[in-house]
């Protein structure tokens, strides 16, 4: 049984949000968006495609504004995704084999 922050679009085991520390009694539903994970645009392109492959729906919102990032240029935009509920532990399973390394592209600039 998993509880749902609203604030955080997050599911979770225990009480307690790990986010934002609240505490909720309300329980994830099937329907509900949960924040699935956060990733460089580099990598969303990715993710998405195979999401896709497994015919499971997401959402993706931009951490910066589209305006924001680009006025500061070289900071590299995020992008969180969003899948729902029934179809969270695919989608972590899917995230956790195309993620498996600790590398996700920081600090390797070039
Ligand atoms: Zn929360």
């Amino acid at each position: 049984m998993s509880r749902y922050c609203d604030i955080y679009m997050l599911a979770f085991d225990g009480e307690v949000c790990p986010v934002c520390g609240r505490k909720s009694d309300r329980q994830a539903k099937p329907d509900d968006l949960c924040f699935l994970v956060e990733k460089e645009q580099l990598w969303s392109g990715m993710l998405a495609d195979v999401l896709e492959q497994h015919k499971i729906h997401f959402i993706q919102k931009n951490v910066l504004g589209a305006g924001l990032a680009a006025k500061i240029g070289q900071v590299r935009e995020r992008v969180r995704f969003y899948v729902f509920f029934k179809q969270l532990p695919e989608a972590t399973d899917i995230v956790n084999e195309l993620f498996s390394s600790p590398f996700e592209g920081d600090g390797n600039e070039d």
